[in-house]
């Protein structure tokens, strides 16, 4: 099993990639603190992993409140002694050309997908480094490196994640420390649903345009993800250090 005895921290576990990375990394043998602000969702991640016989606790924090990831981690720290991995994955769709997107929008879209990224790993890098071990996983696009249509806020939010992780990789490694970036195509999650629901008119047609964009001719499933982020997790990739890794069916060169 490629994750004995690792505790995994994975935020927004309570839908979409972020629990069909819960399901999988369980599997594999880790204890896996699920994080949602949906308490719910969050909840019934954990028992389809305790049904599958996997160990997981649910723990509700906003991923861009200090105060409440904080308390969070304290709390996993108290219970487990350690995080060995941290997956930033929560993460919200922002829509719009450039002139079109309110400034509250930008803020909330850069909140959730960048400062969401820095709370995380802010609070679990001081565990990690005094354990000299760990790997911390960000939820960056395929957006970060192609430009797509009325992506604006979305696409900038993606990029500056993929920066922020070659920034820490430089400043942890000698820690022990690996941090590499997920760069997904279209995923068929309920993000994607939404975000297609509420920007095209004609949906199917929308998704026949994007599976024409992705080399594969198809939407990614969240578990093609789930791999991807599993690798990133075992020491299997521990010679990457502050990588993109593409799971887009060669949507980067469609
Ligand atoms: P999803 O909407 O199915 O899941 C996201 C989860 O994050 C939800 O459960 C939501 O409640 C949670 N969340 C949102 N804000 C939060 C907050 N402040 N604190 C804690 N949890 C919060 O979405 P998904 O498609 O599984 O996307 C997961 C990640 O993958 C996102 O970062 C997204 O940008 C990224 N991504 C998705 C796709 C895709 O096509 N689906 C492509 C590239 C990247």
């Amino acid at each position: 099993m490629r994750l004995q005895d690792k505790v995994t921290l994975i935020t927004g576990s309570g839908s979409g990639i972020g629990r069909s990375s819960a399901l999988l990394f369980a599997k594999e043998g880790a204890t896996v603190i699920v994080n949602d602000l949906n308490i719910e969702n969050g909840q019934e991640t954990v028992e389809l992993i305790k049904a599958a016989g996997g160990k997981a606790a649910f723990f509700q924090a906003d991923v861009t409140n200090a105060e409440s990831v904080k308390t969070m981690i304290d709390q996993v720290i108290d219970e487990y002694g350690q995080i060995h991995v941290l997956f930033n994955n929560a993460g919200i769709s922002g829509v719009g050309a450039l002139h079109e997107v309110e400034p509250d929008q930008w803020d909330r879209v850069m909140n959730i997908n960048v400062k969401g990224v820095f709370i995380p790993s802010k609070y679990v890098l001081p565990h990690m480094m005094e354990k000299g071990y760990g790997s911390i996983i960000n939820m960056s696009s395929c957006v970060a490196e192609i430009g797509l249509a009325r992506r604006a806020s979305y696409g900038a939010s993606k990029g500056a994640v993929l920066a922020l992780t070659k920034s820490m990789q430089v400043d942890y490694a000698s820690y022990g420390i690996r941090v590499n970036a997920l760069l997904p195509g279209t995923i068929f999650t309920p993000f994607v649903e939404n975000y297609l629901k509420n920007s095209y008119d004609d949906p199917e047609a929308a998704i026949a345009s994007i599976k024409l964009r992705q080399l594969s001719g198809e939407l990614g499933m969240p578990e093609d993800v789930a791999n991807a982020a599993l690798f990133l997790a075992s020491d299997e990739s521990k010679f990457m250090m502050g990588s993109p890794l593409y799971i887009d069916g060669g949507a980067v060169f469609g």
